[in-house]
């Protein structure tokens, strides 16, 4: 018989009953070191005090007025964004594959405004995850996502995550814009190679298209910078965000510059929920704490600490990773056992992670764990790869 909660997941067999900071405690009592952040969202851990206090202040105010209505909660929120990024202005939503919806919207509407209505098709790479919505689907790489769910919209054409002659060869009459994720989360935290965000954005300009990064896992700090191009030399056009940016908190948002967003006039684009006052009070408070210089350094020396500590355990025991992948807090660990197997023996360790495709595991902790929480995780490491390779 059907479970009364509809089977679309194949989930562990455990539950939690509260969290504190990167630990979670299940209802039977075992602790457990958080260091999958519900696939990348708890990005300051469990019960943060500040999210907390911010939160249950706005509980007791005011949750949802639509977007009928101005909302300064919500005006500060994408203020701030515009503030630390490329972009002039932000569209709220609710979730990731929303946000990717509305970009991809964005780049074929503002074709169609500038006078170009036969440039409506987007260029998306090999290896993309954009969400699960008929869109984002299409944009993303996984043909067994879509299976059985056809017809899928039209207008997408694919090229190899990182060949820069591939996409310019791709490039015909018809393109209005491209979509790649900085690194790649879902595929298996494969980073763009050196030169290839600037490069896009130079074939763009020569185009007249429009440069989209899914930063919906890379964002909020994730790297070690607010948003990961930024590390590169290079703006793009449009930038949609979520996973992290509420700490928990669903909200989705979609970054723009003044050129891109000209495309959305009142009514072109809506959604009832988005960035309501409990949202955006949420995504406030994480900014609050990300846009702390001394976090995002503490992201790149956890990094470094993670980083040495697997490369140890690579040479302790040989056939248990392959590669060490990703930057920041983003981190994958291609592994030689499967990864599912790797995940699974490391949550018997009291340790959570997340696995992906490439047979990657996720290592993506709050961006506030310290060094204690990296030894702990990588002693429970070292014990999966020494039982997983005996
Ligand atoms: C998680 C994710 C999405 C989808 O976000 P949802 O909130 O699940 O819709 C899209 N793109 C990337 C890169 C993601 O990591």
């Amino acid at each position: 018989m059907i479970t009364a909660v509809m089977p679309t997941y194949a989930r562990a067999d455990l539950a939690f009953e509260r969290g504190e900071g990167p630990y979670l405690y299940a209802l039977d009592g075992r602790r457990f070191l958080d260091f999958g952040s519900g696939i990348a969202v708890n990005c300051l851990g469990h019960s943060h005090p500040h999210l907390v206090r911010e939160l249950t202040d706005q509980v007791a105010k005011l949750w949802h007025t639509s977007n009928l209505y101005q909302m300064p909660g919500q005006q500060k929120l994408a203020e701030r964004l515009v503030a630390n990024t490329f972009a002039d202005t932000v569209f709220f939503c609710n979730s990731g594959a929303e946000a990717n919806e509305a970009g991809i919207k964005m780049m074929r509407r503002y074709q169609y405004v500038a006078g170009n209505r036969e440039k409506n098709r987007i260029l998306v790479a090999t290896n993309a995850f954009h969400g699960r919505t008929l869109g984002t689907l299409t944009a993303g790489y996984s043909e067994k996502y879509r299976e059985g769910f056809g017809p899928m919209p039209d207008g997408f054409d694919r090229v190899a995550f990182g060949n820069l002659n591939e996409l310019r060869d791709a490039i015909t009459p018809e393109t209005a814009g491209i979509l790649v994720e900085p690194i790649q989360g879902e595929g298996g935290i494969c980073k763009a190679p050196e030169g290839y965000l600037e490069g896009l954005r130079k074939a763009a300009d020569e185009y007249g298209l429009l440069v989209m990064f899914d930063e919906i896992q890379t964002g909020i700090g994730r790297t070690g910078k607010l948003f990961a191009y930024q590390w590169s030399d290079m703006e793009p056009d449009i930038i949609s965000s979520a996973k992290g940016l509420g700490g928990g908190f669903p909200i989705g948002a979609l970054l723009a510059n003044e050129k891109a967003a000209s495309a959305f006039s009142p009514g072109m684009h809506g959604t009832t929920f988005g960035g309501n006052q409990l949202a955006t009070r949420a995504a406030n408070a994480v900014l609050d704490e990300v846009l702390k210089p001394d976090l995002m350094e503490n992201v790149l020396a956890m990094s470094q600490f993670l980083r040495t500590g697997l490369e140890a355990i690579g040479r302790k025991h040989p056939g248990f990773i392959a590669e060490i992948r990703g930057m920041g807090l983003l981190m994958g660990i291609k592994t030689v056992p499967t990864n599912s197997d790797v995940v699974a023996k490391l949550r018997e360790l009291n340790l959570l992670t997340v696995p992906a495709g490439d047979n990657v595991v996720r290592i993506i902790p709050p961006l506030n764990i310290t060094k204690t929480h990296v030894d702990e995780a990588l002693a429970a490491i070292d014990a999966a790869a020494a039982a997983l390779t005996s």
